[in-house]
């Protein structure tokens, strides 16, 4: 009968029977009588034991040669263990050597942030990132699932652009054939135009930004999702931005417990930020509330990380910071219908300092109005003329958001830092590996 080869996550499944794993070692321990092998394969993380009377000698050997990294095939059986949070392990009988390792830099010791970072190649193995990644890809894959589900077509921006809107410093410029080009900062206005030929449309995709202030909020390159829908106002694009929130979290709490598990993170907690609707809160009323509890903000102001923080934790809940000032705000945010000084934009902030999670608005539909924004903000005319056309042909109320993966991440993981939420991290200081 052929032992089958399986993965550690399906190892319940296989109580009582003698299986094959291919895995790395993470570390060992042990008498000159037993070994305890913690074993990883990607999926999960558990322990090998071996017993020296239980196996040949020439095994025991072996184990005994391992060093931390070894990649291997162990064959034996799986048992419960009631001991381990993962629940099972595997008695092993038998060990084969795929490749070996030595010297192994990320030892069980402490290490500082930047010696990991500098071996984020290796680090990548480790429990925290581990855990941190995966509920990343299940971030993306439930953005698939949700936006799909609701009718949307994925619509893809062009990463290199033609157009330096001035005054920005935060642009990357590269060589374009001898033409200055640059790395997309957003797929907004791209995703406007597909929404005009294909109703609900989300571009989801890298943006760079030469962000040069040091946050732990702040990458150089991060990802973004960016929805656009037609004929929709911004109250319902409010509606689908929480009910996309509280559906990424619910896909991990059902998805990730083991990971959620090893970072620690509260479940619970968590639970809470499913239940709708989130607070709708005037920008007014937010710099009010911030005066009222000792910050010194003027009215026009954009917030920083302190105010961000304190508005969303007096809610416990992540909150929509409305109706923000037309002079901090994009120009094709649409104006008030009353009121000339804010445009009809929404923030949300998530609680516990993670910051701004998403950016959107209803954008403004008045060709005119519009023509004479980009003019007055100092862009350049001609590159946003495909973008006027767009007021010109068969305009229609729009609404859309920019959701920013990372801060998503480290939200729901709890990570204090953003370079934990993406596998290479791009900052000020960091460009490899
Ligand atoms: P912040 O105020 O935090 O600097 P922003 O208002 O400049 O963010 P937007 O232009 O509104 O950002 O971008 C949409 C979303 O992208 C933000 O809500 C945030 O989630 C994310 N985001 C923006 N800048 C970064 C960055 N440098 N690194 C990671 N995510 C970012
Ligand atoms: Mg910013
Ligand atoms: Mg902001
Ligand atoms: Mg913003």
């Amino acid at each position: 009968q052929e032992i089958p080869t399986i993965q550690i996550i399906d190892a319940k499944k296989y109580v009582g029977q003698t299986v094959k794993i291919g895995a790395w070692l993470r570390q060992k321990r042990g008498s000159g009588k037993i070994a305890f092998l913690q074993l990883r394969d990607g999926t999960a993380f558990f322990q090998g034991v071996v017993a020296k009377a239980d196996v040949p000698e020439s095994v025991f050997d072996v184990v005994k040669s391992l060093k931390q990294e070894t990649s291997l095939y162990v064959v034996g059986e799986i048992h419960e263990d009631e001991r381990s949070s993962f629940g099972y392990e595997i008695a092993i009988s038998d060990v084969e050597i795929i490749g070996e390792s030595h010297d192994y830099p990320i030892t069980p010791k402490e290490h500082g942030t930047e010696f990991l970072f500098d071996e984020r190649h290796l680090y990548l193995r480790h429990l925290k990132p581990f855990a941190t990644l995966k509920i990343r890809n299940t971030l993306i894959a439930a953005t698939y699932e949700f936006f799909n589900e609701r009718g949307f077509t994925k619509l893809d921006s062009p990463l290199l652009t033609g157009s330096a809107p001035e005054g920005t410093t935060e642009l990357f410029e590269t060589d374009y054939f001898g033409e200055p080009a640059f790395l997309s900062q957003t797929g907004q206005l791209y995703a406007e135009a597909g929404a005009m030929a294909f109703g609900k449309v989300f571009t989801f995709g890298p943006t760079f930004r030469a962000e040069k202030s040091k946050t732990r909020r702040h990458l150089t390159e991060f990802w973004m999702v960016e929805p656009e829908m037609a004929f929709m106002h911004q109250e319902e694009s409010l509606e689908i931005q929480e009910a996309y929130i509280a559906f990424l979290i619910a896909k991990v709490l059902e998805r990730n417990e083991q990971e959620l598990d090893i970072l620690e993170r509260d479940k619970d907690l968590l639970r809470s930020y499913t239940e709708l609707p989130y607070p709708r809160v005037s920008y007014d009323d937010a710099i009010k509330l911030l005066q009222d509890n000792g910050f010194d903000v003027a009215w026009g102001v954009d917030f920083g990380s302190p105010e961000e923080t304190f508005l969303a934790n007096h809610f416990a809940k992540p909150v929509f910071i409305v109706n923000f000032p037309k002079a901090i705000k994009a120009f094709y945010m649409k104006r008030h219908a009353t009121r000339d000084d804010v445009v009809i934009s929404a923030d949300l902030l998530a609680p516990e300092g993670y910051g701004e999670i998403i950016g959107g608005s209803e954008r403004d539909t008045d060709y005119d109005y519009l023509k004479e924004r980009i003019a007055a903000e100092g862009l350049n005319q001609d590159e946003y003329e495909w973008y006027l056309d767009l007021r010109k042909y068969g305009s229609v109320p729009h609404s859309g958001f920019g959701l920013g993966l990372e801060r998503m991440v480290t939200f729901v993981t709890g990570e204090e830092h953003i370079r934990e939420a993406i596998p290479f991290p791009r900052m000020t200081n960091r460009l490899r590996p």
